[in-house]
């Protein structure tokens, strides 16, 4: 409960912490079974657990190093809210990061996508949070019912980043939070003016 309280409350109001390094909240959106707790699991422990991973704390982190600065990312999953459709505002409260996941062997979860991106942008002020697009389940191509060019003329329409990734095979995962933490690095330099 601690540790929850800590990731809602601080990410905003202090994003440095006192060694100068980033404070990112970043929390995954998007229909149960797409693979958010897999992808959190992978970016924090570069792991993958067949049975559908149990986080079993309010977040996990991850340490990104630029060039110029160190993010330490806290990774939040919605542990299971998303079954009502919606999460409690608190989730989104600081957080300068949202990734909407959707999987690409189910259309469904495309579909649902447009409505969490819906949902967000009445939680988020643009341009403070930095938003992405990830199509997860890049590994099952054979049954593929969401194209590459759909998912990303979405997010070109929205301004969102885009990647496909593999939770599984851990395909394009480091890469995409890796562009999340340059986005992040920018707009926080650009807070500063
Ligand atoms: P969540 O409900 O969105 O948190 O989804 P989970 O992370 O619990 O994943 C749901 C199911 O999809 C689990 O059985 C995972 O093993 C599986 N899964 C997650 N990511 C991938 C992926 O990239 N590829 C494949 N093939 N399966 C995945």
């Amino acid at each position: 409960a601690e540790r929850r309280g800590k990731g809602a409350g601080e990410a905003r109001s202090d994003p440095r912490g006192k060694s100068g390094m980033l404070r990112v909240k970043m929390v995954l959106l998007g229909s149960s079974g797409v693979g958010k707790s897999s992808l959190a699991l992978r970016f924090s422990k570069d792991d993958f657990k067949d049975s559908a991973p149990t986080v079993g704390c309010a977040y996990l982190t991850q340490l990104v190093c630029l060039h110029d600065a160190t993010l330490r990312f806290e990774i939040w999953d919605t542990a299971g809210q998303e079954k009502y459709h919606s999460v409690t505002p608190l989730y989104y409260r600081g957080a300068q990061a949202a990734l909407i996941v959707y999987d690409i062997s189910n259309r469904e979860s495309f579909m649902r996508a447009q409505l969490w991106l819906k949902e967000l942008e009445k939680q988020y002020v643009p341009g403070e949070t930095v938003v992405g697009l990830v199509a997860n389940k890049s590994d099952l191509s054979s049954s593929r019912q969401v194209s590459l060019q759909e998912g990303r003329s979405l997010a070109e329409n929205k301004g969102l980043l885009f990647m496909e990734t593999s939770a599984k095979s851990g395909n394009q995962v480091s890469e995409l939070l890796l562009d999340i933490a340059h986005r992040v690095k920018l707009s926080s330099r650009e807070d500063k003016g």
